[in-house]
């Protein structure tokens, strides 16, 4: 596997494939890999010729008082990861390849003006899908791939990120993967990592609320208002648990809903002491 840290390098190998005819696959993470990022690795080997995953903490969606500096990193696991399951070159870039004015900053921005990044996760992180469209348009544009591969765990920004691709024409096919969980349902995420043994525990009631939810659309349920409050009251019984929100959304537009029916994304972000951590479900209409 090529490990690339600048632009120019990722450039002359992508160049180099498409003379060969190969398709390409990207895969963008922020690293500290584990078997989600893994998942997405594996479909894009199955449907490309080649994948380049970038692993690179994006400075630009962490808000001012978010984990950028506390982010889990960890190269060497990373790059083993990515070389185990296939994958032909790691894109490991510094903040100041990405964002050559320095500091992580950047005076031009990809952003979406209606309401898709102001629900859910935008409500509290306003700036956060301003700086992953920036990056992945970066992404794209650095790599020019067939097919981008995107966890069906970050929901809105698999929303917003084929809104993006419509809206600014890019020929990249979007696939979403499914959300990979712990043995015990937890989603995986690097922020798992932050949780001490007993808040691994209690973070536990996340997928609960999310396993409740389903079996009631499952059931039958059509009243999204009832389906969030039984997923907020379980919530509610974690004492370590705070919310930030439970909300049954549009699929496509992320408009709150009142009623299930068509496709419904049902979706939670919750505060495990200082650790938030996100979960959902969808409803295929
Ligand atoms: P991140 O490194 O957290 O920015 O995630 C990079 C990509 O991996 C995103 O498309 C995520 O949605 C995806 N991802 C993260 N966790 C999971 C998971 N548990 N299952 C599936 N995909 C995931």
């Amino acid at each position: 596997m090529i490990v690339a840290t600048t632009i120019s390098e990722v450039r002359a190998q992508v160049r180099a494939w498409r003379q060969e005819g190969l398709t390409i696959g990207l895969v963008p993470t922020m690293g500290y890999l584990h078997e989600g990022h893994a998942s997405l690795i594996d479909a894009a080997v199955a449907q490309c010729d080649r994948v380049v995953a970038s692993d690179f903490v994006n400075p630009t969606q962490f808000g001012p008082n978010e984990d950028l500096a506390s982010y889990p990193r960890d190269f060497e696991h990373d790059r083993q990861l990515l070389e185990e399951h296939g994958c032909a070159m790691m894109f490991y870039p510094s903040v100041d390849e990405m964002y050559p004015d320095g500091g992580g900053k950047t005076d031009t921005y990809v952003e979406i003006l209606n309401d898709m990044p102001k629900q859910l996760c935008g409500k509290t992180r306003p700036i956060h899908f301003r700086g992953v469209c920036t990056v992945v348009s970066k992404l794209f544009n650095i790599v020019t791939p067939d097919k981008a591969f995107f966890g069906q765990k970050d929901a809105q920004q698999l929303a917003i990120i084929r809104r993006m691709v419509r809206d600014l024409s890019y020929g990249i096919e979007i696939v979403g993967c499914p959300i990979v969980r712990e043995a015990d349902g937890l989603a995986k995420s690097s922020r798992n990592t932050y949780l001490s043994a007993e808040e691994r525990q209690a973070a536990l009631i996340l997928s609960q609320s999310i396993f409740l939810g389903e079996k009631l659309v499952a059931e039958g349920e059509k009243d999204a208002r009832r389906v969030v409050a039984a997923m907020t009251e379980k919530i509610q019984s974690e004492p370590l648990a705070r919310i930030d929100y439970v909300s049954a959304v549009d699929g496509v537009t992320m408009e709150p809903v009142e009623q299930i029916s068509g496709t419904v994304l049902v979706a939670m972000a919750v505060y495990i002491g200082k650790t938030r951590l996100i979960d959902n479900f969808i409803v295929e209409g």
